[in-house]
């Protein structure tokens, strides 16, 4: 029998890799083998992210990648891109079917009538019909999979594309999310990371929420650790907090975006809380965890920032206890409202202040791996590398020990001995 091979292609966020995972399953059920890209598959999944400038670029190069090692492939681009601006895809030589946010999910049917290259098929509904919830999560790395529980965004910040891309929020039920949860703890995976849109949002327009999905999954036998990817401060609530906190599970490593330290910024990008109220989570966090792992996402040359709001960022992020920063150099995106207002930021002086920043990061960084050295930690040791296993430990640092056969895929408690100048930390097993 002539067995049908499909590869396989990400850009991107770590829920666009959780969502190509679940279609690559789908579709090994289906019959078809997965195979890696240079073999010259018989059709290609590209999924796609509109976040990065060079959307059309990067997807050109792609396909043409794909068509490199099998100029016959039935060539698939899916994602945000896709659902952002199909007609520009279709233009691309040699795509043959282009779908959208609700599509993606159904590659399958699409295949069914065969799947010859003739004219490029575009199927894409308009966002505000993309309604249902489709949970997945990543298999393959054989320690850490992404779990999305949650999609889509009401928020509509001003500078963010991503509701136009993927909707409105949703999610499945508690009970299903739970489900999903108990088949990866099946698998051979250790650690779950929640991944979403918005995932603090968790359970809108029902009775149930986030604080009450982590209570239950902090049960889910299989899986020895939880971390949450990115949740927003408005949402990042105490009783959150205080469950992490004390949790079996889930582990003291929190990523929170700010975006800006100036209250009139945060205005501009219709974020939903003030300085003062992130503030109080960082707190109220090392209170409880003295130990914790905080990463912030900071957004640098929005509209209207000024040297003296770029100054009280920066001021703001050196006040607080945390222990990086994730930088993002705004560029205007269509079909949003930054780009209108007054006062655009030379692209110049964008770059130079996100390269402050990113040497800020850096110190904050040293600063927190420092601070762990004497610590006794569980780490999950997820790669060998040379004469070095490598994992994370639960405050997600991530330390080198000395290779020992039989260990790769456990944890074992780790004391962090040094930390280097490049910041990698050193440990060994402590027994
Ligand atoms: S909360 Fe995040 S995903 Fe939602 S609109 Fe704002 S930046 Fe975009």
């Amino acid at each position: 029998m002539n067995i049908k091979t499909a590869s396989f292609y990400t850009l991107g966020c770590k829920l666009n890799f959780s969502e190509t995972s679940t279609i690559a399953r789908d579709l090994e059920n289906e019959g078809f083998a997965k195979v890696d890209f240079e073999t010259g598959a018989d059709i290609y999944v590209i999924n796609t992210c509109s976040v990065t400038d060079q959307a059309d670029k990067k997807c050109r190069n792609i396909v043409r990648k794909a068509l490199k090692y099998n100029p016959k492939a039935f060539v698939i681009v899916i994602g945000c891109y896709a659902q952002l601006k199909p007609n520009e895809i279709t233009k691309i030589e040699g795509v043959s079917l282009v779908l959208g946010a609700q599509e993606k999910f159904n590659i399958k049917n699409y295949l069914k009538n065969g799947f010859e290259n003739q004219e490029t098929i575009l199927r894409n509904e308009p966002i505000k019909n993309v309604k249902t919830f489709y949970p997945g999560f990543s298999l393959g790395d054989r320690t850490r999979s992404f779990f999305k529980v949650q999609d889509g965004c009401n928020y509509f910040c001003s500078f963010c594309t991503i509701p136009l891309a993927r909707g409105k929020s949703r999610s499945g039920s508690v009970s299903e999310t739970v489900a999903k949860a108990k088949e990866i703890g099946r698998s051979e995976i250790k650690e779950v990371v929640l991944t979403g849109v918005n995932i603090g949002d968790f359970g809108n327009g029902t009775n149930e929420n986030f604080h009450q999905l982590i209570q239950k999954l902090d049960s889910v036998n299989g899986i020895s650790r939880f971390r949450i990817s990115s949740i927003e401060p408005d949402l990042l609530n105490n009783d959150i907090i205080n469950f992490v906190s004390h949790s079996n599970k889930f582990t003291p490593h929190f990523h929170i975006p700010l975006q800006s330290g100036s209250d009139n910024l945060l205005k501009k990008m219709r974020r939903r809380y003030d300085t003062k109220l992130y503030e109080k989570r960082i707190k109220l966090i090392k209170g409880l965890m003295p130990n914790a792992c905080i990463g912030v996402d900071v957004i640098v040359g929005f509209p209207g920032e000024t040297e003296d709001e770029f100054n009280k960022t920066i001021d703001f992020l050196k006040s607080l206890p945390i222990s990086y920063l994730h930088v993002f150099t705004y560029s205007e995106r269509a079909n949003t409202t930054a780009p209108r207002m007054d006062n655009l930021i030379p692209m110049e002086e964008r770059r130079k202040r996100s390269k402050q920043l990113r040497i800020l990061s850096l110190k904050l960084k040293l600063k927190f791996y420092n601070s762990n050295i004497g610590n006794i930690n569980n780490v999950l040791l997820e790669t060998h590398e040379d004469d070095f296993l490598i994992g994370f430990t639960e405050n997600y640092v991530k330390v080198k020990i000395p290779f020992k056969e039989g260990i790769l895929n456990t944890i074992q408690k780790v004391r962090i001995d040094s930390v280097n100048s490049s910041i990698e930390a050193f440990g060994t097993i402590s027994t």
